[in-house]
């Protein structure tokens, strides 16, 4: 069985829906389809929860009406019979009138977490009656029976596994199954949700529970490229990633893939394919457990990075100092991306910058603190194993002429970061894709 994932752009307009669905029966194999909610939805669903903590319930249902008509119009452009068209009329009336009473009651974040989960049962609705409209065997799986997370927010793995199956099991008969991306419940029963763009985890951990032979992203870009396709010209896809330099790639700055998605797709070995929904023919990229040796794969940049440097004459020779550098930023929640140091001094790159103050007026205590903001990291990443002689020296001859705050090898074989000034970033980008790439 495989997994197939497709985003709020490729489920955007009922005409892209109809694609959606060509693309589910292209082959006959079984398979479970994960669904983002249309474009703009969840998006609408976040404006429609804060008129309701601002009290405002004639501001929420001015968007609720506007988002019905629009769902209801989409009615006529999908479905052919009028026997489906009345099944996803009578279907939106009842989802919208239950978004509609949260505007009666007392709204807190549990309410919030059901409102904003609703984009998902929308569009999950709509194609499994599209599905069985056309003929498909097809039906849909309610991902709160069994998508749900621990005490610590983590994916109960376990839970996620059995249940799924349980589900599997009762309904076996059929070819087509939809879920939802996005949703969940939490360790307490509570509806919940994996973050905004978690659709792609829901999809990874679904995956990794049946054990898929693939899991398939599909999106309106051609797989991951090795440079961002915003800043740099021509940037190619990049045809294989291992897991290792993915989940880099993602958590630096390459947009089309949730950095947590990679994880659970990893620890069960299940492949995981980026496919464009425009092009479907398009090989896209695919990561797994192979790396190639030796090679250099892409460029990603981080941006709105800070980096902070400390020195003292109190760590020449001495031991725990960087334990308490640490230990600040620890109680602060404050996760730091690059570390380089020196017999006196160490300089950290942090992203979050909503504790910086108190941040620094506890280094003060520890030494001489210097701050830089509008800081870039990029990261160079591919098989970058220390006895791959010379890549690091390839890298940072491309940056020549651009001035490097930090750079960082090491820490992993996959990756080499350079921080830089913000407004240095498209130039080293570039550079970089001249250099490594296109010669
Ligand atoms: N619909 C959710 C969001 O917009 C989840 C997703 O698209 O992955 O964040
Ligand atoms: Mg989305």
């Amino acid at each position: 069985m495989k997994v197939m994932k497709f985003g709020g752009t490729s489920v955007g307009t009922p005409q892209r829906m109809k694609n959606v669905v060509e693309l589910i029966n292209s082959d006959n194999d079984q398979k479970i389809v994960v669904l983002s909610a249309m474009s703009g939805t969840t998006n609408m669903l976040y404006e429609i929860s804060d008129y309701l903590y601002k009290k405002n319930p004639v501001g929420a249902n001015e968007n609720i009406n506007t988002m019905e008509e629009k769902y209801q119009q989409h009615v006529e452009d999908l479905y052919t019979s009028d026997e489906y068209k009345q099944k996803a009329k009578d279907f939106l009336k009842q989802e919208f009138d239950y978004i509609r009473s949260f505007t009666k009651g007392v709204f807190t974040m549990f309410e919030e977490k059901i409102i904003v989960g609703q984009g998902e049962i929308l569009s999950t609705n709509m194609v499994t009656l599209y599905l069985q409209e056309q003929g498909f065997n097809a039906t849909l799986l309610p991902a709160l029976e069994f998508m749900r997370t621990d005490k610590n927010e983590e994916p109960d793995l376990e839970y996620i596994h059995e249940k799924l199956k349980a589900q599997l099991d009762e309904n076996p008969d059929y070819n087509i199954y939809i879920t939802q991306g996005f949703i969940c419940r939490n360790a307490y029963g509570e509806v919940d949700n994996l973050k905004r763009g978690g659709s792609d985890y829901s999809a990874s951990l679904i995956g990794a529970a049946i054990e898929a032979s693939e899991i398939q992203i599909w999106t309106d870009i051609d797989g991951m490229h090795n440079n961002d396709p915003r800043f740099v010209e021509g940037t190619q896809p990049v045809s294989s990633l291992n897991f290792e330099e993915a989940s880099e790639l993602a958590y630096f700055g390459a947009k089309i893939l949730h950095p947590t998605c990679v994880q659970p797709a990893k620890f069960a070995s299940v492949p995981v394919k980026l496919l464009n929904t425009m092009q479907p023919d398009a090989p896209g990229t695919v990561i797994s457990n192979k790396t190639e040796r030796g090679k250099i794969k892409a460029v990603a940049a981080k941006d709105d990075i800070c980096a902070i440097n400390i020195t003292s004459s109190r760590m020449l020779l001495a031991y725990g100092f960087l334990r308490k550098v640490f230990e600040i930023f620890e109680t602060y929640k404050t996760s730091i991306d690059m570390v380089t140091t020196s017999e006196v001094g160490v300089s950290v790159s942090i992203d979050n910058t909503t504790n910086l103050s108190q941040i620094l007026n506890e280094l003060k205590k520890l030494g001489t603190v210097k701050v830089d903001m509008n800081m870039c990291i990029i990261c160079v990443v591919g098989d970058l194993d220390w006895r791959n002689v010379g890549f690091e020296a390839l890298a940072s001859d491309a940056l020549k002429g651009i001035p490097i705050r930090m750079i960082s090898y090491g820490g992993s074989n996959h990756n080499i970061s350079f921080l830089v000034a913000a407004e240095d970033k498209k130039r080293a980008l570039q550079a970089l894709s001249n250099h490594l790439f296109n010669d």
